[in-house]
């Protein structure tokens, strides 16, 4: 029996064992324990220290440990953590107004984890479709993407296309229907009377950085509007300055009419997230007709409000921007014949490996091995999304890591 004494360190070794004895295997984690954070850099229990270019999958965009955030925490700490919402708090009501001021949305309505936000986005466009639309009732049909990704409950992986993510999780929610991506042609092809909504990720995270051609995000917003169906834009990943600005659908000067959102607005602490909308749509939800025990708790206010002044103030937009070209441009240099293609915007990347490279877990791993930690994605994409805080010397430094693995 492997025993775990409290305060006392154990080798990364040790916690790996145990976590595999006593914890479900829904994941393949890269083989490092990370046992203290600060800004770009964990380190692992026998010290070694690594740079992390995940940011835990865009939740940690405003870096580790923030100071200001963990200020907040602290101080909210010693007043009220949690309430619930059958009664107000003080904290609520400027957190929303904050999130509804960067966004340009008019309400929101706040939970905890992404797909809660995905599953609240598809109960207001639901109801809108049946109340406000006057599609006949149950027959409403929502319109999402091949490759998508927009979280785990069973809902939501229903009208996945990833075998890996929903083989034997059925029977599924009907009233989805699905068209290949960046393609605006399937999209007004899909459209029937009954459609309520377009549910789409401006940029396809965990498909692999995919990024759709100029003017695809417009396009859908002129269709959405023509046919009188909601644009719902997850924003889960994308958002809050990762690919060089507050969110991405303000690359194409354009406004969803539901936006979910969630990781960095938790600042790497805990999960925070909402659905927004104007207020004609959000008020098709009706007391008792939607909630959560934790959705809008003081702590979590105090947490998303000062994650989102942290990005406003360092103008974390802007960073994301300039060094994400920075470090775009850096990986181009590299040029290894093992490199298929380097795309991303902003701080948001993926170098997708050709057939030849094999899978890319052996990359990452080395990667791993040499300080810098990366997710696969796929079998044949690395992603990189440091926080945003990184600086250029340590995009160098990155570089240079990216050069010994992938040119020797
Ligand atoms: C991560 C993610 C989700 C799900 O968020 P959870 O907090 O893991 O539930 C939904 N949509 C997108 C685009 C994501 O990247």
């Amino acid at each position: 029996m492997i025993q775990i004494l409290h305060n006392k360190m154990l080798s990364s070794k040790a916690y790996m064992d145990i976590e595999a004895k006593y914890g479900a295997k829904n994941y393949k984690p890269i083989p490092v324990v990370i046992k203290r954070a600060k800004g770009v850099w964990v380190w692992d229990p026998e010290g070694k220290k690594y740079l992390d270019c995940l940011s835990a999958y865009s939740a940690v965009n405003q870096g580790h440990l923030h100071p200001k955030i963990i200020k907040a925490v602290k101080k909210q700490m010693k007043s009220v953590t949690l309430t619930s919402r059958a009664f107000y708090n003080d904290r609520l009501g400027s957190f929303l107004q904050k999130l509804c001021d960067v966004s340009g949305m008019e309400v929101a309505l706040p939970m905890n984890t992404g797909a809660e936000a995905v599953e609240t986005g598809i109960k207001i466009a639901r109801r809108w479709g049946y109340r406000i639309k006057k599609v006949p009732v149950n027959q409403g049909e929502i319109i999402t993407c091949n490759d998508n990704f927009h979280g785990r409950t069973t809902t939501i992986v229903g009208f996945s296309t990833d075998p890996g993510a929903n083989e034997d999780f059925g029977p599924f929610t009907p009233g989805f229907v699905n068209i290949p991506f960046n393609n605006t042609n399937a999209l007004e092809k899909a459209i029937t009377p009954n459609t309520i909504a377009f549910l789409v990720e401006p940029i396809q995270g965990e498909a692999g950085v995919i990024i759709p051609d100029a003017g695809y995000l417009k396009k859908v917003r002129e269709i959405c509007t023509k046919h009188n169906i909601l644009l719902i834009t997850d924003e889960i990943q994308t958002g809050f300055c990762r690919t060089g600005k507050m969110f991405c659908f303000m690359h194409d000067d354009i406004k969803p009419d539901i936006l979910l959102v969630g990781k960095a607005l938790g600042g790497g602490v805990m999960p925070v997230s909402a659905a927004l909308s104007s207020k004609a749509v959000m008020d098709v939800i009706t007391p008792g007709s939607h909630g959560s025990t934790f959705g809008g708790n003081p702590l979590a206010c105090a947490v998303g409000e000062a994650s989102l002044d942290v990005l406003i103030d360092e103008a974390l937009a802007e960073r994301s921007e300039k060094l994400g070209k920075y470090f775009l441009e850096g990986i181009k240099e590299i040029n290894s014949p093992l490199f298929k293609e380097i795309r991303g915007k902003g701080l948001f990347i993926a170098i997708q490996l050709t057939d030849e490279a094999g899978k890319a877990r052996k990359y990452t791993e080395q990667l791993k091995e040499l300080g810098l930690l990366a997710k696969e994605t796929h079998e044949h994409t690395i992603r990189l999304a440091p926080p945003l805080i990184i600086k250029e010397s340590e995009i160098d430094w990155a570089l240079s890591i990216l050069k010994q693995v992938f040119i020797g």
